[in-house]
């Protein structure tokens, strides 16, 4: 009979396991818990829309809606597209969903996003990213509090040394209109020397040029006339509230003229979180100002500002985080003691105690993994009597199968304690009580 062949993979998708789910596991929860911190309610929104939904509102000529979308018939006959990003399926629901009554509304959210590219470290086809948008705030505060949160993010992950917050402003639409008149111009002088992408943006859309990764476009890019000389009063203003605020909450930034984003929306802030840890693929978190957004698809003018960050990128940067606290391990010393190990990892893990099994081996063997573990205790159970042992003392007691949890549940206190220092067998006395008068 003809081997089955085990499917591959799908190219730029990954499997997350071990020391890289831990990462990225915790990358995740800190999210949550910083944007509770500043009261953005998590919302979930379709892993894929209507095409229009990205088409219109992300632009048609931008990388991810000319190259990189996920689209598809489905069996009805409707063209779908996987959510490339979040911003523009969280813009849809606040307008199909009724949302607009909670305005001025904070939501995060967080999962798999889809990208036709060519995949690299940090670059996949399935990656995930973390969400957080203001919409309904046309206040230089929201930006401000947005910027807070994701610098907070960087700051509890461990991360902030050496990711660089580059900040700029696109500015409103006479700001635009003149910039990008003069970006035309400066373009134009170096036709010649521009990628065959970057010469069909310069008719459709000159600022697209200035985020081009081709090498033969970056010099011109980055010779190319910042936004400041073309700014109007009003964005000026707007751009100064936003920095005032930063300095204000104690957030760094630098500014970057030519920072433009790869998405079409944007107005006024747009900005990056940059790191050079990750070589090429150094941006983690970047987002701006949307307020044209809502509009393109056909809702009212509503002002919105967001973010989104790679978790993977995040987590690539985050140390691995310390193992996985398991308190105790159950080892049944034969076959005939299988039930009452049974019966005492249920009792503990309902007492909220870490509790892990292994299932198989011989009693050595068990003792061995339970060494490597990690884990505080071992608890060895023979078909009539169980013995506790301490790992980091090799110190082992008999105990009473009715006195299991709370013997247990002391010496988890009692080893998590001398983790940090307090050593139980000498009471919880500070190291140079002496000293103190
Ligand atoms: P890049 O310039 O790296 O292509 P982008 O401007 O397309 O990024 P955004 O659309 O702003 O990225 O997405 C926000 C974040 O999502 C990025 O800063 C990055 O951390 C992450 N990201 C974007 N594309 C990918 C990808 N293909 N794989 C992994 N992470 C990604
Ligand atoms: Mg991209």
């Amino acid at each position: 009979m003809a081997r089955i062949q085990t499917p591959n993979r799908v190219r730029g998708t990954q499997d997350i396991f071990g020391a890289d789910e831990r990462r990225f596991a915790r990358v995740l929860e800190i999210f949550d818990r910083v944007r509770k911190l500043y009261c953005f309610q998590r919302v979930e929104i379709p892993m894929f829309e209507a095409t229009e939904v990205f088409a219109r509102s992300i632009g048609e000529t931008t990388d991810v809606v000319s190259k990189e979308m996920y689209t598809f018939p489905d069996r009805g006959g409707d063209s779908l597209t996987l959510r490339p990003e979040f911003t523009a399926g969280i813009a849809r629901a606040f307008l199909t969903e009724g949302w607009q009554q909670y305005a001025p509304l904070k939501l995060a959210t967080s999962g798999a996003v889809f990208r036709y590219e060519r995949p690299q470290k940090g670059r996949y086809r399935q990656f995930h990213q973390i969400d957080a948008e203001v919409i309904g705030a046309p206040e230089p505060a929201a930006d401000v509090e947005l910027l807070t949160l994701a610098d907070q993010l960087l700051h509890e992950l461990g991360i902030a040394e050496g990711v660089t917050l580059q900040l700029n402003t696109l500015g409103d639409a006479e700001t635009r209109d003149a910039w990008r008149a003069a970006l035309v111009a400066h373009f134009e002088a170096h036709r010649g020397d521009l990628s065959e992408d970057s010469l069909a943006r310069l008719d459709k859309n000159p600022l697209r040029i200035l985020d081009s990764k081709d090498p033969r476009d970056r010099p011109i890019a980055d010779a190319a006339p910042g936004i400041d000389a073309y700014m109007s009063a009003e964005a000026g203003a707007f751009f100064e509230a936003v920095t005032r605020g930063l300095d204000a909450a104690g957030v760094a930034w630098t500014r970057n003229a030519r920072l433009v984003r790869g998405l079409d929306y944007y107005r006024h802030t747009a900005f990056e979180f940059v790191t050079d840890r990750l070589g090429a693929q150094g941006t983690v978190l970047a987002g701006g100002r949307y307020d044209g957004l809502i509009e393109s698809l056909g809702g009212p003018a509503t002002a919105g500002v967001g973010w989104a960050a790679g978790v993977e990128r995040l987590a690539m940067l985050c140390e691995e985080p310390v193992s996985p606290d398991t308190h105790i391990v159950i080892i049944p010393a034969n076959a005939d003691a299988e039930s009452l190990a049974m019966s005492a990892s249920a009792e503990l893990r309902r007492r909220g105690i870490v509790t892990q099994t292994n299932f198989r081996g011989n009693l050595k063997k068990r003792m061995q993994r339970a060494d490597e573990s990690g884990a505080l205790l071992a608890l060895l159970v023979f078909p009539d009597s169980m013995v506790l042992k301490t790992m980091r003392t090799g110190n082992q007691e008999p105990i009473d199968r009715q006195d299991l949890a709370t013997t247990v549940g002391v010496k988890v206190m009692e080893e998590n304690g001398a983790k940090q220092g307090f050593l139980p067998e000498r009471g919880f006395a500070f190291p140079d009580d002496e000293d103190v008068e």
